[in-house]
């Protein structure tokens, strides 16, 4: 029988109290030398290491570490610097590292893109003219370290080749083998060094394995790695795949690797199928991912086992590593401190410390004839609570939300007809101009907020505060001549959170922080019962903006979608049944606006497309329930009522027969700093609906000028029909100031007028008002 090991992938970098955010802070305001982070991010790196030893965790990561972003770490270790920056090929210093993450005074950032399909952000590397270099050998040092500072033989891991290529970008990032050729003696030099004090194995993660590969592709991953096994002969390699079932896994098996690592959580069906067929060469490593890395809830160890002695047979007894199924730095640290949840919710935490824990007693369970693990009793009793939590058994929404699976969910009318009927009502001049929905969130906000929850300050207090800034911004917004008004939605803080703490279902935790990108957290609400609607959530600030104006106030809400797809989700009802859930208790808010007189509602979905499955081929499925979802949530509404929605990307074309699916009369979308590409992909195809692309970049303190809104507009309207378009910023304004946002859309709605009156539909007297 196999040997049986306890493994981990990657730990969190942020340490329990988010300390190394805030050392990094403190270096970049100037407030600790170099040295003072240097010596703090150590000891964060090393508490790690000591963590997972303490907790019997057999092979130890090393080098998972990073000072703001692992890729970022591989590409500038490569010598992947941005031509732009000024280097003089040596070793790359913290402040050029700091310099392409966040931009300088010189050059501006480099791009950062979602990890495959987490919330994690990578800056993506860039190739251009320059060779690479070995400036530094990063695994090697974190090697070194554990082994003198703590006697810990760890396993270095490395960003693999394979998946560096896939993620890079640049002027020559097309020239793939060339850059094979370059980067692959630079990877050899590495693991050589590695292989000279003695390492044993070495992590390889190449998550790009988990979406599509072709015959090229399996021909250079041939090529990458009978090459290392060559040069590198001593030193053992795990090829690590995660977030889903390796795809090709018959060709990744045979190449000469000592293990291969696999998602058996994410990828459970694709993975288990592909052991089943193939089988698992004798002689090898096999990675069994079985503790999800990616939610916050204990694992169901009885289920853990069952599969691993499934794994076990299938795969004809191999040396089995026993790991989480990615890298645990998408869960938070330590679920110890929780104090203030309920205790059922409480006790049914796993984050990252509680994980190592899942792994050593499932390991243990599955190599001894010893009693059973004291975590067994203990998780079972947990979920066992869990489950029988009436929050999580509320028959109705069960019921509601299985029919709305099934049930068509469609308006009443065509958007054609609704758009006869919404004009009629209307009457909204010709390029109507708008808002995405947020005003600045000022300090003096932030702070009236802060006092109420402190309880300095009486509800009525903050209330009337929060009425007054509507006020101010309904005037503003009369002033400027907008023709759709917003209430500025400042009693929110963040777009999930505010709906999560009116809905029962959802929970929040103190400290279940995980790094978003940088030195960015953010800390997901739990959804741990059925989601229902128990009344309205929006409607008393709407109303009162509305009953400020005479001009339509447009409500304010975050689609099911993006509240599913930014939470912890419970993991014994489907994703699409949650997404159910959520989208009736909004229809619920969205009926309560209509009945309130707010007959213009947008429903945000921005992280919409953030939830696509990694491979093309799961994304049909996906789209049809995201679809289904936001119908759900915006179908039953009168014909006369105008349902908005907006999305803050642009990769539009590959799902742009989904976004039109969406059926809502007046999409918009983020656009500003990549408006030509937009522009150009509706030359293949139109679309058929209300549409605003936003006209000025609102990440940007800069001004934008009356003539270059214009010229954009103008653009747009070259392959967009005049009549459904809409003049807006590209997102929500709440981190502008009051001032600069005041300019840009006095600059915006004089852009607006003058496009009108270009078609000689003018607002102002005297210029051909119709
Ligand atoms: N309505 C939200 C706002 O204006 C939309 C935010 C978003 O797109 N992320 O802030
Ligand atoms: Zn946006």
């Amino acid at each position: 029988m196999g040997n049986i090991k306890s493994g981990n992938l990657g730990y969190p970098r942020i340490g329990g109290q988010r300390e190394w955010k805030k050392q990094i802070e403190a270096y970049w305001a100037g407030k600790i030398t170099e040295q003072e982070l240097h010596e703090g991010l150590a000891g964060i790196r090393l508490g790690n290491l000591r963590c997972q030893r303490d907790r019997g965790i057999d092979v130890i990561p090393v080098g998972d570490f990073t000072y703001y972003d692992h890729v970022l770490d591989t590409a500038t270790m490569f010598g992947l610097v941005p031509e732009r920056f000024a280097w003089n090929g040596d070793k790359v210093s913290l402040d050029l590292y700091y310099a392409i993450a966040r931009g300088n005074d010189q050059a501006a950032a480099s791009e950062m893109t979602k990890w495959f399909n987490t919330n994690y952000h990578y800056i993506v590397p860039e190739l251009g003219t320059r060779d690479p270099r070995l400036t530094v050998n990063r695994p090697l040092m974190a090697y070194l370290e554990a082994k003198q500072e703590l006697g810990i033989e760890g396993r270095p891991v490395l960003l693999g080749l394979f998946t560096l290529l896939k993620l890079s970008k640049g002027e020559t990032a097309h020239e793939v083998d060339a850059w094979i050729e370059k980067l692959l003696p630079l990877y050899v030099q590495v693991l050589r060094e590695l292989e000279a004090v003695g390492a044993a194995w070495v992590q390889l993660d190449e998550p790009a394995l988990v979406i599509q590969l072709t015959d090229e592709d399996v021909r250079r991953l041939g090529h990458i790695y009978r090459t290392i096994a060559r040069e590198v002969p001593g030193l053992r390699i795990l090829m690590q795949t995660y977030f889903d079932a390796a795809e090709r896994y018959e060709a990744l098996v045979e190449l000469p690797i000592h293990g291969l690592g696999l998602d058996f959580v994410h990828g459970r069906d694709g993975n288990l199928e592909a052991l089943r067929r193939y089988g698992f060469p004798a002689g090898k490593t096999l990675g069994a991912g079985l503790i999800d890395g990616r939610n916050i809830w204990r694992a169901d160890l009885d289920e853990g086992l069952s599969l691993l002695s499934e794994i076990r047979v299938l795969a004809g007894e191999p040396e089995l590593i026993v790991q989480p199924s990615c890298s645990l730095l998408h869960v938070p640290v330590s679920a110890a401190g929780e104090e203030r949840l309920a205790p059922v919710l409480r006790e049914a935490l796993a984050f990252a410390e509680q994980k190592l824990e899942e792994l050593t007693s499932l390991c243990e369970a599955a190599s001894g004839d010893g009693p059973e693990p004291a975590r067994f009793a203990e998780n079972r009793r947990a979920l066992a609570a869990l489950a029988a939590d009436p929050a999580r058994s509320r028959a109705a929404v069960r019921e509601e939300a299985a029919q709305a699976a099934v049930a068509p969910a469609e308006r009443a009318s065509e958007f054609a007809e609704r758009r006869r009927k919404q004009q009629a009502k209307w009457r909204l001049p010709f390029l109507p101009t708008t808002t995405i929905g947020s005003f600045p969130q000022t300090a003096e906000v932030r702070a009236a907020r802060q006092k109420w929850r402190k309880g300095e300050w009486s509800p009525g207090q903050y209330e009337e505060f929060i009425r007054a800034e509507i006020r101010k911004w309904v005037e503003i917004q009369e002033e400027l001549g907008l023709d759709v008004l917003v209430h500025g939605e400042f009693e929110r803080t963040d777009m999930v959170e505010f709906f999560g703490e009116k809905l029962p279902g959802f929970a929040f935790t103190q400290g279940g922080w995980v790094q978003s990108y940088g030195t960015r957290c953010v800390k997901p609400p739990l959804i741990y019962g059925d989601v229902e609607f128990t009344g309205p959530m929006t409607v008393k600030e709407t109303a009162y903006a509305q009953s400020l104006t005479a001009k339509p106030v447009k409500g304010m809400l975050t689609g099911p979608i993006t509240i599913l797809n930014w939470s912890f989700v419970r993991s014994d009802l489907s994703r699409e049944q949650v997404a159910y859930q959520i989208a009736l208790a909004l229809r619920g808010e969205v009926e309560a606006l209509e009945q309130a007189g707010i007959e213009l509602i947008q429903v945000d979905e921005p992280a919409l497309r953030e939830g696509l499955p990694l491979k093309p081929k799961d994304w049909a499925n996906y789209l049809s329930w995201a679809v289904k979802a936001f119908r759900v949530t915006t179908s039953s509404v009168r014909d006369t009522t105008q349902i908005h929605t907006h999305m803050c990307y642009c990769e539009f074309d590959d799902i742009l027969d989904e976004i039109r699916a969406l059926d809502a009369d007046v999409i918009s979308i983020e656009t500003s700093r990549s408006h030509g590409e937009l522009v150009h992909s509706f030359e293949q195809h139109t679309y058929p609906l209300g549409i605003g692309l936003g006209v000025y970049d609102i990440h940007s303190p800069r001004v934008p000028t009356e003539a270059e809104m214009a010229a954009l507009i103008d653009r747009a309207l070259q392959v967009l029909d005049p009549e459904l378009f809409w003049i807006n910023p590209d997102c929500g304004l709440k981190t502008r100031g009051q001032e600069e946002t005041v300019a840009a859309l006095r600059q915006m709605t004089a852009a607006a007028e003058q496009v009108r009156r270009k078609y000689g539909k003018g607002t102002k007297a005297g210029e051909g008002k119709e």
